[in-house]
């Protein structure tokens, strides 16, 4: 016998009908004697729904009432998925995230998980019942409601697998697995058996939302065995892997196992500022204290006493950046503030780089055949970013995706 954490999706929850096909299935898995913990996501649209009614109201929605509002999404579910459990006589509970007691720091729309109690999920799975649990939301010490940021409800899967030291979670999609690319921009993208956490981290970082960046963080923290499954056809998926062995192995094979992008970039520049000690941290203190994440930064070499900097962030902060840099730049005697917000970024991610050279030279060269200008670079050792305007994004990712040959298998 087994525990397992399921994790269904939007797509997979996205209806009625849909929602009692994952009853099925879950049932399927505690008939062959599992014990069975199902978290799920709202159904497909609907906090995106939620996020419409709150901006049609203002665009700066209060982020404690924001969070109390997106948290209805998943309630929804849960009742559901427990109602079709029961209707099919399988015993079952739901639970909120504050129910569970999954406790939160108070960042509203982007909160942390920094417990879990796991003690009546426990009990209810020793009674034999299943548990299902709301994604993507918590509860901070003070009881107020908070959520986990966009793609949260795969981050609750992780969190309860460790808590309850489940044998393995699975993360069931719309997708049968993780692709060398996202399969819905490149036809020719191939499935992968597995992928190191390493990449996966790298490759959730740069943008493939197929997992949420922190549910790799968790597992990779907490050794969670976590496995990417389609939730509408039977297969492997995919293994997200901790093997050192497998790594070695793959060194020899593959240069790349994936190519990600992000679509919802900007990029901001602070054009002749004073350039002395402190002024990174003058400009991007300021941001960070606004609770904008800064991505990519660049400073160039100083000149005649000013330097230009800059950076990208998620497009949503754009404004609010912007707002924030222009009072600034009065502050530190800066000449100008610039900014696109219509940038792009795609990313090389494999093991394979670190002994390879050539790696970044390629992907210039097939780049630089396209007629695609970069605009902003950025390396670590098993990832190469490069920033291009948005409109290049998908001849990009389809021109690197042939010129590494990521359609055939190592
Ligand atoms: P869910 O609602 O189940 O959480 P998401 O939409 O968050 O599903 O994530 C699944 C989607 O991720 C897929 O439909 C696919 O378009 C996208 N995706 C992006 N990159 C990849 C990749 N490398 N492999 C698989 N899917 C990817
Ligand atoms: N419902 C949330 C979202 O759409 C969380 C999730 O689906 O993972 O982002
Ligand atoms: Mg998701």
């Amino acid at each position: 016998m087994a525990l397992i954490v399921q994790k269904y999706g939007g797509t997979s929850v996205g209806t009625p009908e849909r929602i009692e096909t994952v009853a099925e299935k879950v049932i399927g898995w505690r008939g062959r004697g599992h014990q069975m913990v199902v978290v799920v996501s709202a159904m497909s649209g609907e906090t995106d729904r939620l996020i419409g009614l709150a901006k049609g109201i203002t665009p700066r929605p209060h982020p404690r009432e924001l969070d109390v509002l997106l948290a209805t999404g998943e309630q929804v579910t849960i009742a559901l998925l427990c109602i079709a459990l029961e209707k099919r006589g399988c015993p079952a509970r739901s639970y909120t995230g504050s129910q569970v007691r999954i406790i939160t720091d108070n960042a509203f729309n982007k909160a942390r998980i920094q417990a879990i109690e796991a003690a009546a999920m426990q009990a209810d799975l020793d009674a034999g019942r299943i548990v299902v649990v709301a994604g993507f939301q918590g509860v901070d010490e003070d009881g107020n409601i908070t959520t986990l940021g966009r793609g949260g409800s795969d981050t609750t899967g992780v969190a309860l697998a460790a808590a309850l030291k489940a044998d393995e979670c699975q993360i069931y999609t719309d997708v049968d697995g993780v692709y060398t690319t996202d399969p819905r921009v490149v036809s020719e993208a191939r499935r992968l058996d597995r992928i190191t956490f390493e990449e996966m981290l790298e490759m959730a970082s740069a943008g493939s939302k197929v997992l949420q960046i922190r549910s790799v963080e968790f597992a990779g923290k907490h050794n969670v065995p976590l496995r990417v499954l389609s939730s509408f056809q039977d297969g492997p998926g995919t293994l997200i892997t901790f093997e050192e062995a497998l790594e070695a192995e793959q060194m020899e094979k593959a240069l790349i196992s994936g190519i990600a992008f992000n679509r919802d970039e900007a990029k901001l520049t602070v054009l002749g500022v004073p350039d002395r000690p402190g002024i990174a941290y003058s400009i991007l203190g300021p941001v960070s204290d606004a609770n904008i994440e800064v991505d990519m930064i660049i400073q160039n070499i100083g000149r005649d006493g000013t330097t230009d900097f800059t950076f990208t962030i998620h497009r949503n902060d754009y404004d609010r950046t912007l707002e924030i840099l222009r009072e600034l730049a009065t502050r530190l005697g800066a000449r100008e503030v610039s900014g696109d917000p219509k940038i792009a970024k795609l990313s090389l991610v494999g093991i394979g780089m670190r002994s390879h050279a050539g790696v970044a030279s390629k992907m210039f060269q097939t780049l630089a055949k396209e007629n695609i200008n970069i605009r902003m670079i950025s390396t670590s050792e098993i990832k190469i970013s490069v920033v291009v305007d948005e409109k290049y994004l998908e001849l990009g990712v389809r021109a690197l995706h042939e010129a590494f040959e990521l359609d055939k298998a190592a």
